[in-house]
């Protein structure tokens, strides 16, 4: 075991030591979930519903404890971190009814009957970033468990804390402890353990493009299941016959909230050429006015950067682009970094072309529609967007057009628990929430019984 300072990312202060496991620690942990298998699957499906709605009670009534160590330790503001909190307990709640509702088909066949059974896949792997803990977390622990698989999950080394609090929270509701464990640790130890133990049959991987490919390269070996939620440079989409306003001062919202290190960021706005600097002016007036700072103080609507090495990197991508404005940021010790707009720029960019994950937008001019949806094009991700236009023709070609797995229309709503969420061309494949992430947690079987005599 290695001891990791998990520091404060507001104040640079240490908050706690946790320890990091090893390999050996990773197999035992592993071994247990795959020896707890056959009794959780055989857990009647009425009580594997009632122990996930405990869960989730027992997270409602945690709910302000999670909010404040997720301030302590990711710097989302106190808001935020509530919303997420909820939202594990409503993904629980979500995927709850799940267990009840999980039957195969009986399809007509000559001489018999044709069933098909949909079969858990045994120990499930959930690999987590640092940019959402709690509900990414929940997204593939819920309906893993619901689908009556064992978990183990390693959340990211920045910010372990609150996955070991929904873990206590877990076996207080009654979930046995190697159904679902919290394994601390290193991406290159823990993360792949899961990738290339036999006895994981499923990994759950959240993260960047650049990882997550070698996840991919590596569940190949054992042909091993695999569901990708990757990076992602998003656009926003403001045609001239939009709410210029409503678009322009929620803009700051879809881009800078959780301070841009948010996979759905739309950290490229594309405005029609001739309402571009109409857009600007309310823009600007937007992004001065976001309040950043204390991220437990109520009124504070944006955070720090997670750390000193994250915030290096997100400056360099400003160091040679030209800032038309900027928002305000703390002074040290924290890792501060203001609301940054980049106008002019030239779309090739690295600001424009990688995904930045930072508080930094790039304002860029376009002609029409043919032209907006090639922008929005010119990236190799494909995660979310938004289209602000008041034309619904406009809205829905334009939808269609754009290669991403998550687009809103006159708004920047990404996430709902009971609808899919996943990513297009690099952002990855697989989908999670809704009811299709269900069926990516069992398997088809299907059993023919002949009916006929055996005399
Ligand atoms: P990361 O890829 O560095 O790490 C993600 C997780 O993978 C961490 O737990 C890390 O320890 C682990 N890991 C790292 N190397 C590994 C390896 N070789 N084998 C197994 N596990 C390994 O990403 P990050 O910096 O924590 O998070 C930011 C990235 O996540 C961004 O690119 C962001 O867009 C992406 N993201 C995507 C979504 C989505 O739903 N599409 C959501 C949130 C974040």
């Amino acid at each position: 075991m290695t001891a990791y300072e998990v520091i404060n990312p507001a104040t640079a202060e240490r908050v706690e030591t946790v320890h990091l496991l090893g390999v050996d620690e990773t197999d035992a942990a592993i071994g247990r979930a795959a020896k707890a298998f056959p009794a959780w699957r055989a857990v009647a499906p009425g009580d594997r519903a009632r122990l996930l709605r405990r869960f989730a009670d027992a997270v409602d009534a945690d709910l302000e404890n999670l909010a404040r160590l997720e301030v302590l330790n990711a710097g989302h503001t106190i808001g935020n971190a509530r919303w997420e909190a909820g939202n594990v307990r409503d993904v629980l709640h979500y995927y709850a009814a799940a267990p009840e509702r999980l039957f195969g088909r009986q399809i007509p066949v000559p001489g018999g009957v044709n069933l098909t059974f949909a079969e858990p896949l045994g120990v499930v792997g959930v690999i987590v970033p640092w940019n959402f803990p709690m509900p990414i977390a929940s997204w593939g622990f819920a309906p893993a468990l619901a689908a009556g698989n064992t978990v183990v999950l390693k959340p990211a080394e920045l910010t372990p804390l609150t996955a070991a609090r929904l873990a206590e929270l877990a076996y207080q509701a009654g979930i046995p402890e190697d159904v679902f464990q919290v394994l601390p640790g290193k991406g290159s130890v823990v993360g792949q353990r899961f990738v290339t133990h036999p006895l994981v049959r499923k990994v759950v991987f959240t993260g960047s493009t650049e990882v997550g490919k070698q996840i991919m390269a590596g569940c190949a070996g054992q042909v091993k299941r695999v569901t990708l939620e990757l990076g992602g440079n998003n656009a926003n989409i403001v045609f001239a016959d939009a709410d210029l306003e409503k678009a322009a001062v929620t803009a700051p919202y879809a881009v800078f909230d959780n301070a841009g290190q948010d996979c759905c960021a739309r950290s490229r706005i594309l405005v029609q050429r001739k309402v571009y600097d109409k857009f600007l002016g309310f823009f600007e007036k937007a992004v001065k006015g976001v309040v950043v700072g204390d991220p437990g103080a109520e009124a504070t609507e944006m955070g720090p950067l997670i750390s000193a090495a994250h915030r290096e990197r997100v400056e360099s991508y400003v160091d040679d682009a030209d800032v038309a404005f900027r928002g305000s940021a703390p002074e040290g010790p924290g890792f501060w970094y203001p609301p940054t707009v980049l106008a002019p720029i030239d779309p090739d960019h690295r600001a424009v072309t990688d995904e930045v994950f930072g508080p930094v937008v790039a304002v860029l001019p376009f002609d029409d529609e043919a032209d907006a949806v090639r922008l929005a094009n010119d990236t190799e991700y494909g995660l979310s967007g938004s289209i602000w236009t008041r034309d619904v023709g406009r809205a829905l070609r334009v939808s269609r057009g754009v290669e991403a797995g998550n687009l809103s229309v006159n708004s920047h709503s990404s996430v709902r628990y009971w609808t899919p969420f996943g990513g297009f061309k690099q952002s990855g494949f697989g989908r999670e929430l809704g009811p299709d992430a269900l069926a990516s947690f069992t398997d088809t079987k299907n059993v023919f019984l002949s009916t006929e005599g055996t005399s």
